[in-house]
């Protein structure tokens, strides 16, 4: 995410909701003790946040928007492995969406909401460790558009002509039935039906489109496994550009109408967002996905996001704006930190957000002429009785994970990490941690351990000042 001030919020998210008591297993005739899967991922920021038992394959996600009610009609496929006997298990699901449907392997299963986002699922019988299962959910309505006081708008936000799904941290559960943490990354598929003058948009390839009875629906394969916190879905009125970057990654940007920017810059978005995926794949590594490309939107979220292989810029105060270089930069730098390697718990984020303002700072130093150096000395100057000094970036709080000591002290300590370790196992490391961990997840604790066997250097100190301590290092 972008470090614009995120919007002030109104609604508290309800409080976690206690752990469901487990049932005793039936008796089965193979004597097997089938056990409720967790109702959560172990997140300690996000207690709620995803669910144990299983783990996700591939989402396939219909859905049809009807600009006159501003609902969704919307059949979602999960297809997944269990990871235990279970006897039932939790998909998120939050907000006013209404199930008509749900099904396990083609039979209706029971299901209950409880908390503020647990569905929990118990099919016929239970499902045996390993075994693939299909949840199928039918629902619809207006979803929800979460505000967090501390984090800001997610979910579904409303459009001029539409609506558009931005997730980070814990949007997803408003649109679809998900396991609603990072870790479980998963392929997707996207069928998006709308009033034939709206454009869908979705992450991944346009596969398909067809027009009939006044609807168009469009198909996309997201192929590369994906965090649920990076999907993106958008309806509304868009210009679409297709090219293709020199280095040969397929790039569809588009622009919503309500932001009136003209052709030819729509044209210059396209063609800046291929410019900075290569100059960063070529400090990075190849680029993670099948393609790329951006959204500009006003959306009135006041931040730009980087959902996988399309970042989405909501410039909604700056009529007729496209994204500056460096906002491409670090939108576009997440998509090797922060989408191809995804934090494992969220109090990681600042290998996402501090590899993202580091790409802002390698963009300036070759777009502009402003050396690295100059931009760490910049924030460096930050007096020592700063806000920014409070809290651990390795550790900074739930609410705090879009803070400045994410991003800039996050930026500041890879720089410092550069000079320990030097220029040569630098650039090294900034291509062999994507490159070894694409599509996984990793931690902070992986990441030092990572950067000292590519150095030869113990790393100890550099980590204790840098990450883990509060209060402003000296140098
Ligand atoms: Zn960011």
């Amino acid at each position: 995410m972008s470090r614009s001030p995120r919007a002030l919020a109104v609604v508290a998210l309800g409080a976690a909701a206690g752990l469901l008591v487990s049932a005793a297993a039936p008796a089965g005739a193979d004597a097997v003790r089938f056990t409720p899967g967790a109702p959560g991922a172990g997140d300690p920021y996000f207690p709620d946040m995803g669910n144990g038992g299983y783990d996700v394959a591939h989402y396939d996600i219909a859905l049809r928007y009807d600009p006159k009610t501003k609902a969704i009609q919307a059949v979602t496929t999960v297809t997944a492995r269990a990871t235990q006997d279970l006897s039932r298990f939790d998909l998120d699901f939050q907000g006013p969406l209404k199930i008509s449907s749900l099904t396990v392997d083609g039979h209706p299963a029971s299901y209950k909401r409880t908390g503020t986002q647990e569905l929990v699922i118990t099919p016929r019988k239970g499902l045996r460790e390993h075994r693939r299962f299909q949840v199928r959910a039918v629902y619809s309505g207006v979803p929800q558009t979460i505000n967090d006081p501390a984090l800001g708008v997610s979910g579904w936000i409303p459009t001029a002509d539409g609506g558009i799904m931005l997730n980070q941290p814990i949007g997803a559960a408003t649109v679809y039935p998900v396991n609603d943490h990072p870790t479980d990354k998963a392929t997707y598929s996207f069928t998006l039906t709308a009033p034939k003058d709206l454009t869908t948009l979705a992450n991944g390839d346009l596969t398909g489109r067809r027009t009939s009875g006044g609807l168009t629906t469009t198909r996309w394969e997201a192929r590369n496994p994906m965090a649920s916190e990076l999907a993106m879905v958008a309806f509304g009125k868009y210009d679409v550009v297709n090219g293709r970057t020199k280095g040969g990654v397929p790039n569809l940007t588009a622009t919503d109408h309500a932001m009136g920017i003209s052709a030819a810059d729509a044209k210059k978005f396209n063609e800046q967002t291929a410019q900075v995926v290569d100059f960063e794949a070529g400090i990075y590594g190849r680029y993670p996905f099948t393609s790329t490309g951006g959204v500009t939107v006003k959306a009135g979220v006041g931040y730009a996001l980087e959902t996988q292989g399309r970042p989405v810029y909501d410039l909604g105060r700056h009529p007729g704006a496209i994204p500056s270089g460096d906002l491409l930069a670090h939108e576009l730098g997440h998509q090797w930190f922060g989408d191809a390697v995804s934090p494992q718990r969220w109090a990681d984020i600042w290998l996402n957000e501090g590899f993202a303002t580091y790409s802002e700072w390698l963009y300036y130093e070759k777009f502009t002429g402003k050396p690295v150096q100059d931009s760490f000395n910049a924030d460096y100057a930050t007096p020592a009785s700063d806000d920014l000094w409070k809290g651990k970036v390795a550790d900074p709080g739930r609410d705090h994970i879009f803070d400045g000591l994410v991003y800039d002290r996050g930026a500041m300590a890879i720089h410092v990490l550069r000079t320990t370790i030097g220029d040569k196992a630098f650039y090294k490391l900034l291509k062999a941690w994507p490159t070894s961990h694409r599509y996984g997840n990793a931690s902070t604790k992986e990441f030092v351990a990572f950067a000292e066997k590519i150095s030869h250097k113990n790393l100890d100190d550099w980590a204790t000042k840098w990450l883990y301590s509060e209060g402003k290092p000296a140098l």
